[in-house]
């Protein structure tokens, strides 16, 4: 299995339809903003800087992005393959991807576009929860992405928490961040003929079956 990059606007269901495509490969899922939601809480400069940035819907810097995601590429797990779910956010980022790639040993694999309008993507996030400890993720106004029992995870029944960023004001600053940082990453990837578009429905489980229809169609994935 190569790995897959998810590239979507905020709220598009990508963490979702990695966490499924994980289970169903059995290949872990790397969230970028898993990675620094778990930083954050470290009583410290950097700790402090992250969480300001993402509550504010902002980026956290490169480096600490960079750092975090090699930190983390090098383990055993990720040798069959990985997705990649909030990374790379802008060009730099998929520059410097590379080289990590290069410095590692591994290849690039596909990525995935998840098309969403801004609407659909910002009605969605009102009703997103997420488990704080194993950062799966629901929705309260979707059928069939409720968790079993209200407000608890199905898998590691936690308390199920609202994202600190989800809220109206702060996805209007994350949906601009994406259409000045990230959009520009759809035609890079598509001039090196490893894009994919796949539309981001209300129902998750027809989204995970045009993804799974994508990858099986491909016997070099
Ligand atoms: P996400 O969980 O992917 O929606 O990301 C939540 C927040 O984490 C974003 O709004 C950014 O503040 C930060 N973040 C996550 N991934 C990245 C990244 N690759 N580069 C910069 N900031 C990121």
């Amino acid at each position: 299995m190569k790995s897959i990059i998810f590239i979507a606007p905020p709220a598009a269901g990508k963490g979702t339809q990695a966490n499924m495509l994980c289970e169903k490969y059995q290949i872990p899922h790397i969230s970028t903003g898993d990675l620094l939601r778990r930083e954050a809480l470290v009583e410290s400069e950097r700790g402090n800087y992250i969480k300001k940035q993402m509550n504010s819907g902002a980026l956290v810097k490169d480096d600490i992005i960079l750092e975090l995601l090699e930190e983390r590429l090098v383990q055993r797990d990720c040798n069959n393959g990985y997705i990649l779910d909030g990374f790379p956010r802008n060009i730099e980022q998929a520059i410097a991807y590379e080289s990590i790639l290069k410095k590692i040993n591994k290849e690039l694999g596909i990525v995935i576009f998840l098309e969403i309008d801004k609407e659909s993507a910002c009605q969605r996030m009102q009703g997103r929860v997420i488990c704080p400890v194993c950062g799966c993720v629901y929705n309260t106004i979707i059928d069939g992405a409720k968790p079993k029992q209200n407000g608890i995870c199905d898998h590691c029944e936690n308390r199920l928490v609202k994202r600190a960023d989800d809220d109206v004001k702060t996805f209007a600053i994350r949906y601009d961040a994406y259409l000045e940082k990230t959009q520009p990453l759809i035609e890079y990837y598509e001039n090196k003929n490893v894009l994919y578009r796949i539309q981001s429905g209300m129902n998750k489980n027809e989204t995970l079956k045009a993804i799974s229809f994508l990858l099986n169609g491909r016997s070099e994935l």
